[in-house]
């Protein structure tokens, strides 16, 4: 069976890694974080000390890092993965990162001969472990279906985006939408309790009604209202606040290119910066409910 190189094991990469180990895929497993990495060893894959030791003998090589950064500094350069990987190997990179980053990557990949996806996630970390995530893909579609049953094993929906980049121009609009949703929906929140509704009542009509959205179905924000979402754990795992601010950053960039307007997007960022001024940055981005109590 296809032998993958995992690299990344934080909130996302962790759950993701198991899915592919219950599938039967052989891993060997690398993250800056030496915990996780003897979790998952636990669990049946091989442990490696370092990036360059977890693509020894690596078919596919699957990424799930922070940001730009992060994922040009892996793979670009001299000490870059890409000028260790033979000519043939399969990179699939699931972080969120600027479109350009992305495109960069890809342009290094294919001088190499990698075949290379951009394959950012939506779902979340209970989508992660469920293994129901949704992958919206940018590249060749023959480097996708080569890629396809390993992405079935960790999520449910899989779209072809378009050429290079294209996966990561359609998650920052995706998230752009999931903070403005989640912005809205704790500000309402705010409103109703203050002005004397149960939390829980006030979140069910609402989901049951047109301002139902992904926020109210899965993620509440208020605590105590939806016992598995973060809010309720005092706003610990989930998504990171400051995760959600390079998105909208992101977003911003992306839209800038074309000349487009995002002020939705453009006074979210600004929230979700000043949550990261008061510390919240490692919290859940539902921890944005704090700015309305
Ligand atoms: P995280 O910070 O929990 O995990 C990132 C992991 O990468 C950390 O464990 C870190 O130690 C590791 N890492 C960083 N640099 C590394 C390197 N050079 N080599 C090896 N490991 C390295 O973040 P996350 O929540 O898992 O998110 C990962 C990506 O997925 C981000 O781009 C995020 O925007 C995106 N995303 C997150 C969610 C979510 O709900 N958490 C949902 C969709 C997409």
């Amino acid at each position: 069976m296809t032998q993958i190189a995992f690299i990344g094991l934080g909130h996302m990469g962790l759950p993701m890694a198991r899915n592919l180990l219950k599938a039967g895929y052989p891993l060997k497993v690398f993250d800056l974080v030496r915990s996780t990495v003897e979790t998952l060893s636990g669990e049946g894959a091989v442990a490696a000390d370092s990036a360059v030791e977890a693509i020894d003998q690596a078919q596919v090589v699957i990424s799930m890092l922070p940001a730009s950064r992060h994922v040009e500094s892996l793979y670009l350069g001299e000490e870059g993965l890409l000028a260790r990987l033979p000519a043939g190997t399969l990179v699939i990179e699931c972080s969120t990162i600027a479109p350009e980053a992305a495109r960069k990557v890809h342009a290094a990949a294919r001088e190499r001969g990698v075949a290379l996806l951009d394959a950012p996630v939506s779902g979340g970390t209970g989508g992660a472990a469920a293994g129901t995530l949704t992958f919206m893909v940018g590249g060749e579609a023959e480097a996708l279906e080569r890629a396809r049953p390993m992405l079935a094993a960790m999520g449910k929906n899989i779209f072809h985006a378009g050429p290079d980049g294209a996966g990561q121009v359609a998650k920052v609009c995706n998230n752009q939408v999931l903070a403005v949703q989640m912005i809205a929906t704790a500000e309402a929140m705010a409103m109703g309790v203050a002005n004397g509704l149960d939390p829980a009542v006030l979140a069910e009509i609402m989901r049951q009604s047109s301002g139902g959205n992904w926020t109210l179905e899965k993620y509440n924000p208020w605590p105590g209202v939806m016992e598995s979402a973060p809010a309720s754990k005092g706003y610990s795992g989930g998504f990171m606040a400051e995760l959600m601010a390079k998105d909208l950053g992101l977003a911003q960039e992306t839209a800038s290119h074309n000349g487009n307007s995002a002020p939705m997007g453009a006074l979210a960022l600004q929230l979700y910066r000043l949550l990261l001024k008061q510390g919240k940055g490692k919290q859940d981005f539902s921890v944005v409910q704090q700015l309305f109590v």
